[in-house]
């Protein structure tokens, strides 16, 4: 195939301050579409919205296309610089009547010389424009529908759709993948295109994004920053492994699996139509399928910014990064997200854990037992030696001589310590990083409350 043949094609996001993951979306399958046809990635951003071309808008894509692994080619472009190219552009339309001026009033102006406080309107022919859409089919809208459109404005400025179709016939993109959002102005980009004697790209729709209720995801209801998912501790291995399969999935039907797969499985073609269901639940499974996946020097790293953070709940000076990194083998498999790390070994680092009142009721057996229980343990830890299978031991043998079980005696001592009725493996780290001290002060402070 010569170089001319192969796709190109472009990720072309409005600066807004951060990306949404629907963007995220729409770059990765661009990305995966050039990455799996030998084609270019262009990226472009339409900053001619003069309100919003301000640097640090930007700054949010480029920094999570890289987090996401999403290179490109070409770019970053940017639509603002472009000005004058779409000003000729506008200028060829006038010239050849295929757009004509208007006064503020909107009345049809003589003549062909753009000026400021002139807008410009497309004249739009009769007819019918048929897109041929990848994933759509074909989309057949009636000229009527359209009427004459705005492509300059009177402040001078380009419209989104003149921008937009003139940059991607300058950039010979070949294929528009792009959201669904945009597909009721491609055919103004198509009729654009053509009256410049362009040829318009090929468009592919990609599929809506939809909360539980079926409703498009809204910055407004629901969590759609990507920044926000990677505070809450996802990966963005899973991220984009998860991301890949909203509106497509690979033939052998196996979701899991490394990116440079995706990019073999992935066929344009095989995108579909129907809303995709931004699922949070599958996002979480996947977080957790990849942070089984590490090694554990890689998940201490990846885990460090959520336990080295000011916003941890232990004073900084108590943290010991040894001491989570032994307790790696005993937590990872427990982990959802990064920010899991906390609860697991909050209790290790905090002088006195804060007691979840919930877990308390549960753990503590019912009626005067509990008393002695409690009383007996602490008798019995304050003088035996402080191994973990003594300590253990010791435990058991208490709640046995009260006639109950193991996992009732071992309930209140594990909420008296770690504050919760749910966590890691419980004597090991308390014996190995905790003194016997602090293991009876709480104790104590538990027995106190009852
Ligand atoms: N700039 C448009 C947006 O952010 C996308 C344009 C396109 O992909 O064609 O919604």
């Amino acid at each position: 195939m010569s170089s001319a043949e192969l796709p190109r094609v472009r990720f072309a996001p409005s600066p807004t301050g951060y990306l949404h993951v629907g963007s995220a979306r729409t770059a990765l399958f661009n990305w995966l579409y050039a990455r799996s046809t030998g084609g270019t990635m262009v990226l472009r951003i339409e900053d001619t919205d003069e309100s919003r071309n301000r640097p640090e808008l930007t700054d949010a894509i480029f920094e999570y296309l890289e987090w996401l692994g999403i290179d490109y080619d070409e770019g970053p472009l940017y639509q603002s610089e472009r000005r004058e190219r779409h000003r000729k552009a506008v200028q060829q339309l006038l010239d050849g009547d295929r757009a004509y001026l208007c006064d503020a009033d909107d009345n049809e102006l003589p003549g062909t010389e753009m000026a400021a406080g002139r807008a410009v309107r497309f004249r739009t022919p009769e007819g019918t424009t048929v897109i041929d859409d990848v994933i759509r089919g074909e989309v057949a809208v009636d000229h009527t529908q359209l009427g004459d459109f705005v492509i300059w404005r009177s402040d001078g400025s380009p419209t989104f759709v003149l921008a937009n179709a003139v940059d991607d016939a300058d950039m010979a993109i070949t294929h528009a993948i792009r959201g669904e959002d945009l597909l009721s102005s491609t055919p103004r980009a198509v009729l654009v295109a053509e009256a410049l004697g362009a040829a318009p790209p090929i468009y592919a729709h990609l599929p809506l994004l939809v909360n539980e209720q079926r409703k498009k995801l809204s910055k407004r209801r629901d969590d759609v920053s990507l920044e926000s998912y990677r505070q809450q501790g996802y990966l963005a291995s899973a991220m984009a492994n998860y991301l890949a399969l909203l509106g497509w999935g690979p033939r052998d039907g196996v979701e899991i699996r490394p990116m440079a797969e995706i990019i073999e499985q992935f066929r344009l073609e095989d995108v579909n139509k129907a809303p995709a269901f931004f699922d949070l639940a599958k996002l979480e499974h996947f977080n957790g399928v990849y942070i089984r996946g590490l090694e554990p020097d890689a998940l201490l790293a990846a885990l460090a910014p959520h336990l080295e953070s000011d916003q941890a709940p232990w004073p900084p000076e108590r943290y010991r990064p040894d001491v989570v990194a032994s307790m790696i083998p005993l937590v990872q498999e427990k982990l959802r997200t990064l920010s899991d790390i906390q609860r697991q070994v909050d209790w290790l680092f905090c002088p006195d854990p804060s007691m979840d009142e919930k877990s308390w009721d549960k753990s503590v057996v019912r009626g005067k037992a509990s008393v002695e229980i409690l009383d007996g343990t602490i008798a019995a830890l304050a003088d035996c030696p402080w191994d973990p299978d003594t300590v253990k031991d010791t435990v058991f043998a208490v709640g046995e001589a009260h006639g109950v079980n193991r996992s009732k005696s071992q309930a209140p001592v594990r909420v008296a310590v770690t504050g919760r009725s749910v966590g890691p493996p419980l004597f090991e780290p308390m014996v190995d990083h905790l003194t016997r001290e602090e293991v009876l002060r709480r104790l104590q402070a538990a027995r106190s409350q009852l």
